[in-house]
């Protein structure tokens, strides 16, 4: 997917850039701290006083501003100059910048020492899941709150969807924990893989992964949940040789259409999951107020039509249709039918040379001349592979519209 610039970003450089360079700086010149001085210095140099707040929050963890934080490693370089003048010695970095906040500036009161790497490892393991390698709970929830307050700032809109995997349950009772786990990794690599960089995936509980994705409107983040939902269930899983299929559902909700603080954005993508599962599994559902919505598309086709529990023939005629979406079917007809008949549907679809066949009611009916009128008919039964067609066939025809800069609309 395309590139958006939505990192973090401190002086044209991305954050995680500088502090990477920061850490590669101390790593690579470790017992050489004049040399680490100087390298940093240059950073600063090239990057402004935003790289003394990064080398801070690395070597200390405090959290200065950028002002503060160039002043104060002016402050520390010269407490150590005159350090080493009073001891006669050379003073290395780490001590003079613990004697220098425990003593001079008491921004430290306890301070622990240990070796950076450890410590790098240890954020890593807070940061990331170990099973599936995707962001813990609580980078997710630092995430959130963070793109939720850019999202604000630059009234963008933000997107999140919960996935979680179909009768993970029986999967694991089945073939056991362990397959349980390798295919649970994979489905998270297949989910992250989907995404762009500037996405973010995390494992929220057991089975569950849910996706922040910034920049995002429903109809692209739709898109990209029912692509990541047909790459899932066309996939086989592979454990030891053994070849496991899954599905899972997904429930999306959208700032600022569907709420405007961070819990209730996640607890509507949560409403939008249940829906999804009582629905019946293996499927998306965005998260509305009062029903599930659905996106329309335009649709011209020629329908047949047959009204369920007349033995007549002449019940059956056919007639175009105007749109189409997950939940229902317009159509124009010189046939007035009655609200709340049954219907059977052959609705062709040309792209995929298929001929789906469902059962709706008539819900809606309007006259648009003496012998026209439009009938919305609304889906009653559909097997999972029609609604899977039907649902692919909506995700192409959007993905052209988006190539056209269409705007679709909701059912
Ligand atoms: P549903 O379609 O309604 O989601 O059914 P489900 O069987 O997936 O039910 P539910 O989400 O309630 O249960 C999730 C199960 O996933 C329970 C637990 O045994 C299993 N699970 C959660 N985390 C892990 C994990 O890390 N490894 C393995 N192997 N199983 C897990
Ligand atoms: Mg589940
Ligand atoms: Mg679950």
């Amino acid at each position: 997917m395309g590139a958006y610039p939505s990192i973090e970003r401190m002086g044209g450089i991305p954050m995680q850039e500088l502090r990477a360079q920061v850490l590669s700086c101390i790593h690579d010149f470790s017992g050489n701290d004049d040399r680490i001085i100087g390298e940093l210095n240059k950073i600063i140099e090239e990057t402004g006083n935003e790289a003394c707040h990064v080398i801070f929050k690395v070597l200390t963890h405090l959290n200065l501003d950028h002002d503060e934080a160039q002043e104060t490693w002016k402050q520390l370089l010269s407490h150590r100059d005159k350090m080493m003048a009073s001891l006669g010695r050379n003073v290395c970095l780490s001590t003079s910048l613990c004697d220098y906040f425990c003593t001079t500036e008491k921004f430290i009161k306890a301070p622990v020492l240990l070796e950076i790497h450890v410590f790098e490892e240890h954020l890593n393991s807070l940061k990331y899941d170990s099973l599936t390698g995707l962001h813990t709970r609580s980078s997710f929830d630092e995430a959130l709150a963070r793109e939720m307050a850019r999202a604000k700032r630059h009234k963008t809109d933000l997107s999140v969807i919960f996935f979680d995997i179909d009768d993970f349950k029986e999967i694991n009772d089945r073939y056991g924990h362990l397959a349980g786990d390798d295919v649970l990794r994979q489905a998270a690599w297949t989910i992250n893989d989907a995404i762009r960089t500037e996405d973010i995936a995390a494992r929220y509980g057991g089975e569950e992964i849910v996706l922040i994705l910034p920049e995002t409107g429903k109809a692209k983040a739709l898109i990209l949940a029912e692509r990541i939902r047909c790459r899932l269930e066309n996939v086989e899983l592979d454990h030891e040789g053994q070849q496991i299929k899954l599905t899972i559902s997904g429930g999306l909700a959208t700032f600022p259409q569907d709420a405007d603080e961070v819990t209730n954005l996640l607890q509507e993508a949560d409403i939008a999951l249940y829906r999804a599962k009582s629905a019946g599994k293996n499927n998306i559902v965005l998260y509305s107020e009062n029903k599930r919505r659905y996106l329309r598309i335009d649709f011209s086709s020629t329908i047949n039509i047959q009204k369920i529990g007349f033995k007549d023939t002449k019940q059956i005629f056919e007639a175009n249709s105007k749109d189409l979406s997950l939940a229902g079917i317009l159509i124009e007809s010189d046939h007035l039918v009655e609200l709340g008949t049954k219907v059977g549907l052959e609705i062709p679809i040309e792209a995929v040379d298929t001929t789906l066949n469902v059962i709706g009611t008539v819900v809606r009916v309007e006259a648009l001349g003496p012998d026209m009128f439009d009938l919305g008919i609304s889906f009653i039964e559909m097997d999972k592979s029609t609604r899977n067609e039907i649902s692919q066939y909506i995700s192409y025809e959007l993905e052209k519209m988006k190539m056209n800069n269409g705007v679709p609309i909701y059912a």
